[in-house]
């Protein structure tokens, strides 16, 4: 079983609608979007529910105004200011706190309980292409790093039991802890590029990050025709450093088209998007 993990150095490079159209293109892989804190797949896929699991991670403070001694202990001790007085009652502000647990520590009264807390939930979903994970993050909750974990696993699990060959992630942008999360372990990761100054410098940051953990990279660069200088340099660093360069996708207008229809770029097999995004296809194929 291979796990190809689709990401980009940034927002806006057009890594979903890729990812969708490889999803058709695949048949019948697992899907997962990884992309929790602005998860957007399904609006191209249009899964339809099987199962939602809550995410409970982490823990947050509540205060027992019955018990408290208006000390002010805990709000000395807070680091994150996440403890307010208001008409001489001490209440914890839920989106500052960080759920450390100092404060219920060292109250005197124990007045403070310390209530896991629902950061979002997960969910299994059928859709044209087969089976898809994906998850909703509570607003202001952290732990996207988790939650990427729990939606990879289950794709996983669910993988093993049917014999599914590929795993297709769609991992969140940037390089932070949720990208991590998507990347370590998998088979491959497909960096889709923007060819500008800014995209090419995100793009050698998400390789080195794929070079760290020894995944093997490959590269595309979408809409290369705005800019052929960067889309050169940006796929001279991947092959400089081991990476394949699996093609280029042209500007065209039929990825927004497509889009405000719900629709896959595949779905206009005429245009020079589509076929451009099957030739990546391809070639992804041979290097797996
Ligand atoms: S430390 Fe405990 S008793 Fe003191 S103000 Fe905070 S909640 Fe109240
Ligand atoms: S759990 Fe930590 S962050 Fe939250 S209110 Fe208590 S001390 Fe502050």
């Amino acid at each position: 079983m291979k796990e190809l993990v689709i990401v980009s150095g940034k927002g806006g490079t057009g890594k979903t609608s890729i990812t969708a159209a490889l999803a058709a293109l695949a048949g019948n892989a697992v899907l997962a979007d990884c992309d929790v804190d602005a998860a957007d797949l399904h609006l191209l896929l249009h899964p339809e529910k099987i199962a939602s699991h809550q995410f409970i991670s982490g823990h947050e403070a509540i205060i027992d105004p019955e018990k408290c001694r208006n000390c002010g202990e805990c709000m000395r001790l807070c680091r994150f200011k996440a403890i307010t007085v208001k008409n001489n009652k001490f209440m914890v502000d839920p989106y500052a706190c960080e759920g450390c647990g100092v404060c219920v520590r060292f109250c005197p009264a124990q007045a403070i309980d310390f209530f896991e807390s629902l950061c979002g939930e997960w969910y299994e979903s059928k859709t044209s292409f087969g089976v898809m994970f994906h998850a909703k993050l509570a607003p202001a909750a952290e732990n996207s790093g988790k939650l990427v974990s729990q939606v990879r696993q289950a794709a996983r699990e669910t993988a093993e039991k049917q014999g599914s060959k590929l795993i297709l992630v769609d991992g969140p942008p940037g390089i932070g802890c949720p990208v991590i999360a998507s990347l370590t372990g998998a088979s491959a990761v497909l960096i889709v590029a923007e060819p500008t100054v800014s995209g090419e410098h995100d793009m050698k940051r998400v390789l080195g990050l794929a070079g760290h953990f020894k995944i093997p990279a490959m590269v595309c660069v979408n809409k290369w025709d705005l800019n052929p200088e960067v889309t050169e340099n940006i796929e001279q660093i991947g092959l400089k450093s081991g990476a394949r360069v699996v093609g280029r996708v042209p500007y065209d207008t039929i990825f927004t088209e497509a889009m405000v229809n719900g629709r896959l770029v595949i779905d206009y097999p005429e245009t020079s998007g589509a076929e451009s995004v099957i030739k990546i296809w391809e070639n992804i194929c041979q290097v797996m």
